[in-house]
């Protein structure tokens, strides 16, 4: 039995917000790695991807690099880092990329749109790792793990994934926001800590989890000026939470006007409010390296 380990490059949301204020859990945006076994996986190139591709540069020094990137939509900060990830000039390397095809285009011509002359100095064709383009229309498979996708409600549309391997289970629910497809959504207008009533597909989707890593960019009072921008807030997640009880809980796609102190604020009163409903799970928010194993906790693990 391995485990799937999960590591965080980039927890912020929206754009790249470094600075003192942001040390503690980091200002790269969205780039999630996760491992079984050897094989790699890597969820969005946000700017975490660049710090990504010079730890591989490290650890694998000149051999070759097999990976898979998956994208969970393509808005700017979930794939600015791209072009920046080294690994994908190297010629001995090899990426298949992941990714929804949208009305507008598929992922190569959409990835490639940023790097043009107007946006961009290089282009994409002046990556030489080989790079095999894939589209996502349903479960697919990455070594041994077993990928689900699952359509989020997000401005443009947004998938989540669920992946399996050896019995260890990992959710991936970045730029939700779940509110949007409660069946009690008008209800949830005038009384944002009313329970939710989600439909079953997502309760499934979302069940039987190990470590589920869900964008909960706002708090309870930011929410409510923000309805429709495509991001869950504390009370929409710890219900979901409550619901479906998960064993681990990172809150991630920080928002950029968050400083540390607000996004530890978030979570303690997400703890706090989880433990009075007499929740087991583990609830922290993710920070830029840490790396965490999906899997039931034995003992509180160190978040350090
Ligand atoms: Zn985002
Ligand atoms: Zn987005």
């Amino acid at each position: 039995m391995s485990d799937l380990t999960v590591r965080f490059w980039g927890t912020r949301g929206s754009i790249p917000t470094p600075g003192r204020k942001t040390k503690k859990y980091g200002g790269n945006t969205t780039c999630i790695e996760v491992r079984h076994e050897d094989t790699l996986l890597v969820f969005d190139a946000g700017s975490g991807i660049r710090e990504l591709g010079m730890s591989w540069l490290n650890e694998f020094s000149g051999k070759p690099v097999d990976a898979a990137i998956v994208f969970t939509h393509l808005h700017w900060d979930h794939i600015q880092g791209f072009p920046f990830f080294s690994c994908g000039y190297m010629p001995q390397n090899s990426f298949t990329i992941w990714g929804e095809k949208r009305e507008s285009a598929g992922v190569e011509q959409l990835l490639s749109g940023q790097m043009t002359g107007d946006y961009f100095p290089i282009e994409l064709s002046a990556m030489q790792a080989k790079l095999k383009f894939k589209t996502v229309d349903g479960p697919f498979e990455v070594g041994k793990m077993k990928i689900r996708p699952f359509r989020l409600p997000h401005p443009g549309g947004s998938l989540g994934y669920r992946v399996e391997a050896d019995g260890a289970v990992f959710v991936l629910a970045t730029d939700s926001e779940l509110d949007q497809i409660a069946l009690n959504r008008e209800e949830l207008l005038s009384d944002h800590l009313a329970p939710r009533q989600y439909p079953d597909d997502l309760i499934e989707f979302m069940s039987g989890v190990n470590l589920i890593a869900i964008d909960t960019q706002y708090t309870d009072s930011v929410y409510p000026q923000r309805v429709g921008w495509g991001h869950n807030s504390i009370a929409t997640v710890v219900d979901l939470c409550d619901q479906v009880k998960p064993d681990i809980l990172a809150m991630c796609h920080h928002d950029p006007q968050s400083t540390d102190q607000m996004v530890s604020k978030m979570s303690d009163d997400a703890a706090r409010r989880l433990k009075r409903l007499d929740s087991d799970t583990l609830f922290f928010a993710a920070r830029e390296g840490l790396t965490i194993k999906a899997h039931r906790p034995k003992r509180p693990p160190s978040l350090n």
